[in-house]
């Protein structure tokens, strides 16, 4: 019989509210929960909140085919270390997930990873727009979110198409990457005064909002669940809000590197800050933040986007767009959002474990945190100072736009169905 482990002295923190407790983990499920327990092993959580695991809803593992950049394994362990207990593959592989049997060996590789792999599947094959992809045979493997993403669904005809199809699939969910491929032709960074000043094309932000509104019209029209990827504009949170107040079947998430940095920062022509949709203004940030605090948005998640260091050494123009997640994404969270008082400790929480939990169907995730439920948790130290250090990342890129930023808490401590995959920030495998 496996080992017991007892995470001892934390706050327990989960949707049903905030207690002193310790939590008991015997096999891959939590057996109690209480005062004075006791097991085999104990991990410390003094001065920490125990939570359910972080489920990131985008990530880029980059295998197959960029294995250069990143593994599953590799991307695994940096979601691990973020406190990360479920991530979601985004299908732009090469080959790309519009096949059964290219999905079916991602979650093969993701079974052996430190946590747990699911995989999107493409709205179209070779992700081309032209033509849907298997969606209903991608459905029997467990994929539930459909995406494009890295690309926008450009026809509206083939938008509705795959909105209607996924009406028939239970719990299948559209996912857009918002932005106009004609409006964003050729444009590289935001569209706006810093990109005239550096005579960088743009990306207007009416790029991003003409699509949302053209997929809430879809999604009213056929009922179908639609989520909008990483939000970077005022305008499209407008219409996000707008939708949602009619009632529509309509879901958002932001990156973090959308509330915590602006198109200022290209201002030096480094790569490492460019990314699509691009960085954004003042304004657009102030809006994201109102957006997770009024619930408009509903999840955080990261958007990794890991690139090997040659290409991303290229001239901005010419580097691929795309920065690292996983490893700041809950101390971004809680630096930006949470010590600011831009949301609660348990909204932040919420807004990076159960709200994506449910949205994917991850219905092992996200808790609560009681006896029976599988174990899957993380356990954050809020207080704890530190700096990213591109050097010393689990993910085998290093684009990671925050280097020499101080930022407060981590993730001590990260379950994964009953093991310990992560003690006091060491990988355990
Ligand atoms: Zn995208």
């Amino acid at each position: 019989m496996p080992d017991s482990v007892v995470l001892r002295g934390g706050r327990v923190l989960d949707a049903t509210g905030e207690r002193a407790a310790d939590v008991l983990i015997e096999g891959p499920a939590i057996a109690a929960v209480g005062d004075g327990l006791r097991g085999d092993r104990e991990l410390d959580a003094s001065g920490c909140v125990v939570t359910p695991g972080l489920v990131d809803l985008h990530v880029h593992l980059r295998e197959p085919g960029h294995e250069e950049a990143e593994t599953i394994d590799t991307g695994a362990r940096a979601a691990a270390l973020g406190g990360f207990t479920a991530v979601v593959a985004m299908p732009n592989t090469e080959p790309p997930h519009d096949d059964p049997a290219v999905v079916a060996s991602v979650l093969a590789a993701g079974a052996r990873s430190l946590c747990d792999v699911h995989a999107a599947g493409c709205i179209t094959k070779r992700r081309d727009g032209a033509e849907l992809a298997p969606m209903g045979e991608l459905h029997a493997l467990g994929v539930r979110i459909f995406t494009d993403d890295g690309a926008c669904v450009e026809s509206a005809v083939l938008m509705r198409r795959a909105l209607e199809y996924a009406s028939s699939l239970p719990g299948a969910v559209i996912a857009e990457h918002a932005e106009d491929p004609a409006l964003c032709a050729g444009g590289h960074m935001h569209e706006g005064e810093w990109s005239s000043r550096l005579g960088i094309a743009g990306r207007p932000a009416v790029a991003e909002a003409a699509v949302v509104a053209r997929d809430c019209l879809l999604a009213e029209l056929t009922g179908t669940r639609l989520h909008i990827l990483h939000v970077s504009t005022a305008a499209a949170v407008d219409l996000i809000r707008d939708a949602k107040r009619r009632g529509l079947p309509v879901t958002a998430e932001a990156a973090p590197h959308h509330f915590t940095l602006t198109d200022a920062a290209c201002a030096g022509f480094d790569p490492v800050f460019k990314v699509h949709p691009p960085l954004r203004s003042d304004a657009d940030v102030a809006a994201i933040k109102a957006g997770l605090t009024d619930g408009t948005i509903d999840a955080i998640a990261t958007d990794h986007a890991p690139h090997a260091v040659e290409t991303k050494e290229r001239p901005f123009e010419e580097a691929p767009p795309g920065m690292l997640g996983l490893e700041t994404a809950l101390a971004l969270t809680l630096t930006e959002l949470v010590e600011p008082g831009v949301v609660s400790l348990a909204e932040a929480v919420a807004l990076l474990s159960w709200r994506p939990a449910h949205l994917a169907g991850l219905t092992d995730h996200g808790g609560p945190i009681e006896a029976g439920r599988c174990a899957h948790l993380c356990v954050i130290d809020p207080a704890i100072a530190w700096s990213p250090d591109p050097a010393r990342l689990a993910s085998r890129s290093n684009n990671m736009p925050y280097a020499g930023r101080t930022l407060t808490g981590r993730a001590r401590h990260t379950i994964v169905a009953g093991e310990p995959v992560v003690i006091d920030g060491e990988p355990q495998r």
